[in-house]
């Protein structure tokens, strides 16, 4: 079967509104769809109709307080949850703040960005990173994207600011308190394997973590299977999804090609 659970649209750093990439969706043929904003119920408070060939799951990203990246989806969550919102809506702030103290540390390398080009080049998106690196090709400071982020903005370079993430616990728990079902999203972002990731994954299950997202658009042979084990160890969850973003990553299709008894177990929490 065709499902896709995660995927990011306007609401976050994707390049379709959630309207547009529901009508995507159903051309495609996907049966189960899940948006996964990072951050950001906006985008799928803004959905107007949903296509009755889909079943559309309302999903969340957050990112975690965690040495490399880790990502917890939520998904079922109740978007008008008192306790998710306002924290959410605190992450935001800190964002806005973030991007006008890289506006001044950006002027310090004689890089001039300003929150108006910004605002045009996120066209509604949540402002982040991506978008600095977009105005800096476009203004000639360097010459790709990836230049961008490889000499300035990656994770400790030298125009990088941290962002306000959630302890990994606690995201997992303000998922619960919303009704949703969480979720280690790719889980080679950590950065960790074997060992080390099972240790992660035992810990992050004494906090209630549900599943782990087994098939990604990146994840090797290699990987599924890993993850697999280790879902099937700890008794987790397993899920697919691609991390669609649009054009902001033009290698990642919508929708992942599986088969039901794989994420059986994941769809019947869901329904
Ligand atoms: P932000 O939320 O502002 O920290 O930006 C995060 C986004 O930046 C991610 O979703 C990626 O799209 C992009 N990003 C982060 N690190 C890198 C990297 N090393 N190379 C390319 N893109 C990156
Ligand atoms: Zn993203
Ligand atoms: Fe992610
Ligand atoms: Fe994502």
């Amino acid at each position: 079967m065709l499902v896709d659970f995660h995927t990011h649209t306007t609401g976050s750093d994707g390049t379709y509104t959630p309207n547009t990439l529901l009508n995507l969706a159903k051309n495609r043929k996907i049966e189960i769809l899940s948006i996964t904003d990072h951050d950001c119920l906006d985008g799928i408070k803004s959905i107007e109709n949903i296509p009755p060939e889909i079943l559309f799951v309302p999903g969340i990203e957050i990112s975690a307080e965690f040495p490399k990246t880790l990502h917890i989806l939520g998904y079922k969550i109740n978007i008008d949850d008192y306790e998710l919102n306002n924290t959410l809506k605190m992450l935001q702030e800190y964002r806005k703040s973030r991007n006008y103290m890289m506006i001044e540390k950006m002027q310090k390398f004689g890089f001039n960005i300003s929150i108006n080009e910004l605002v045009e080049e996120a066209k509604g998106e949540l402002i982040g990173r991506p978008h600095f690196a977009n105005l800096m090709v476009k203004k000639g400071y360097v010459k790709t994207y990836q230049e961008a982020f490889d000499k300035y903005l990656k994770k400790g370079g030298p125009l990088y600011l941290d962002k306000k993430r959630l302890e990994p616990e606690k995201a997992i728990e303000l998922i619960h308190n919303a009704g949703g079902v969480a979720i280690l999203a790719h889980p080679y972002q950590t950065g960790l394997e074997g060992e080390n990731l099972e240790k992660l994954v035992k810990k992050l299950k004494s906090h209630g973590l549900d599943g782990i997202e087994v098939y990604y658009s990146k994840h090797t042979p290699r990987m599924i299977e890993e993850y697999e084990t280790l879902a099937k160890k700890f008794d987790l969850l397993i899920t697919a999804g691609s991390d669609f973003h649009g054009k902001n990553k033009p290698d990642i299709e919508l929708g992942m090609e599986i088969n039901f008894k794989e994420i059986k177990d994941f769809i019947f929490k869901l329904l």
